[in-house]
Order: C-alpha cells, then structure tokens, then sequence
C-alpha cells in the first residue's frame, strides 16, 4: 500500500494527465504541443494556459504559481507573467489609475512575493490615500512614507493565533514564510538589500523583513487590543483611553456575583474562604486543561459547550 501513497504522492511533482494533452483544460482551447504550462497551488492542481492563468488571477494577486519546464515544476510569480493589481478597486478596472506601477513586497500566510501593483488615481482616490488604498485591500503596510512592504491582514490573524496557542515567535514564522517561498532561497524570496564588501563582491543576502514583520504584528496585536476593549466606537477616539480600560478581569480573583456562588456572605465568617478556594481551584483547573489541552489532572475536559 506504501507505493501507491508514494505513487500518487509523487505524481503532483509531474503533468499528470496532461502529459499528452495540448489542449488547456480550463478554455479548452487548442494550442501547439509546447505551450506554456501553469499550475496554481491556491486553484487547484490542474493545468492552465498562461491566458487562463493571466485572466483568472486579475482578483488574486498572492496566488503561488508554477511553471512547466518540460521537465519539472519551477515557482514563478503573477509579476513576472506580466499581470498588474489595481489597488483602490479590489483589481476591478479604474478609469484613471495612477501613471506608474510598482513592486510591494507582500507577506501572505505562506509565501512572501513581489507584486506589481497600481494605486488607483481617479476621483476614488481623491476619498483614500495610498495608505488608505493598502488597508483597505487588507495590506498592512510596514511604513507610513511610501510603502514597499505589506503583509496581509490573514498573515497577521495567523501570526497572531500561533503566537498565543504555539508560543511561535517573528523569527520563526517568517523563516517558515522565507522556506515556503524558496527553500535554499538563492531566488525567489524578495531581498531587501544585498551587502557587499569593499570589493564590490557580493558577501550576502539580507533579510530585512523580520524586524519589519514584527512591527506590523506589534501594531496589529495593539490595534486588536483596543478593538477588544471596545475602543473602536467611542467618541473620544483612542486618544482618550483611560489608564486601565483595557485591562482584563483576572479569571481566577473571586468576583462577587461572577464566579462565587450565590450567598456565601451568609456563612459563618470562618467558613467564606472555602467557596473562595473552590472557586479559585476550579478556574486553575479550567486553565490547566484549556492551556495545556490535557485532561491527565482531572476528569473534566474542556469542550466549547462548557467554556
Ligand atoms: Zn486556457
Ligand atoms: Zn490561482
Ligand atoms: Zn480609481
Ligand atoms: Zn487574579
């Protein structure tokens, strides 16, 4: 049975069924035998022409796409198929985009890449800035002046929830970003600047999106903070949050008419500290179970019902 796993398995690493075919299974058109081949990995794993390719990412700029070489898969990227993303308008045509293109490195969950895009230069625009334009198509930009960085907001919210539940810190998860996107990273990953020694010889490759990416998650981790706090709709605006307000309640402090039982001011004063240790003992329990996922100490194991 281990064959055929590594069979199939094996088998995605070539054409598959169009091994033989010249006819592009999304437009079904007829083309010579050695057109040029794509797969996209958010697609699906068939085969595309490079119109179809071209015509279905217009709305999907941080799809991951092969080439076919006539021997193996290479990664290439939407950029250098020539494709362009309007911003302003989630890519749907601008009547009067801005003159000029350029390249945003994007941080998306799983790989990073340059994109060509176009910020939008007509009377929407004169409503939302270039900073404006990158928010609102859910890219966080690294800086304020003229941003060349961003990392999507679904980066953010994963970086986030890993961070909490796994303890996975920037360096860790943008290395596994930089892997992804090119395992021994002699091409693909976007550099931010290469360093050179007196010579002029190239000495090494810097990555600088690290220190970058752990701004945005900063930011975001704040900006979430105070969206929890429920500073989003008051009218003093964040400006006026108070020293406090944001604070969480401890879960395990005895709150009366939260978490102690009805009437335990009515036993005899000896006796109030013993609902206050239960209660106290059963939230650790709830914690130890829901932290460390493991109901080894105690028969209760948490299910979302009984959160
Ligand atoms: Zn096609
Ligand atoms: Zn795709
Ligand atoms: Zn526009
Ligand atoms: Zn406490």
């Amino acid at each position: 049975m281990k064959q055929f796993f590594f069979d199939e398995t094996v088998r995605h690493d070539g054409l598959g069924d169009a091994l033989d075919e010249n006819k592009c299974p999304c437009c079904q058109r007829v083309h010579s035998r050695q057109f040029r081949r794509f797969c996209c990995a958010d697609c699906g794993v068939f085969v595309q022409c490079l119109e179809c390719v071209q015509s279905r990412h217009s709305l999907s700029p941080l799809h991951r796409v092969k080439e076919w070489n006539g021997t193996f898969w290479v990664n290439t990227t939407l950029t250098k198929l020539g494709c362009v993303y309007q911003l302003g308008h989630g890519d749907h045509t601008c009547p009067r985009p801005a003159p000029t293109t350029h390249n945003m490195v994007v941080m998306d969950t799983e790989v990073i890449q340059t994109v060509n895009d176009r910020y939008c230069g007509c009377d929407k625009a004169d409503r939302a800035n270039n900073l404006e334009q990158l928010m609102r198509n859910g890219w966080y930009p690294a800086t304020t002046v003229d941003p060349e960085t961003c990392a999507t907001f679904v980066a953010l919210e994963t970086f986030r929830t890993l961070n909490v539940v796994g303890n996975i810190n920037v360096h860790n998860f943008v290395g596994a970003m930089e892997r992804q996107t090119d395992p021994c990273q002699v091409e693909t990953v976007p550099v931010s600047f290469l360093k050179r020694n007196q010579e002029g010889r190239l000495t090494a490759r810097l990555q600088d999106r690290y220190k970058a990416f752990g701004r945005m998650s900063r930011q975001y981790s704040f900006l979430k903070r105070m969206k929890r706090a429920g500073r989003a709709h008051d009218n003093g605006l964040l400006a006026s949050t108070q020293n406090g307000e944001c604070a969480v309640l401890c879960w395990t402090c005895p709150h009366d008419g939260k978490n102690l039982p009805e009437g335990w001011r009515d036993v005899a004063p000896e006796f109030q500290f013993v609902p206050l240790i239960n209660e106290v003992f059963h939230v650790l329990m709830f914690l130890t179970v829901v932290v460390l996922g493991s109901s080894t100490c105690c028969s209760w194991r948490w299910t979302p019902t009984s959160a």
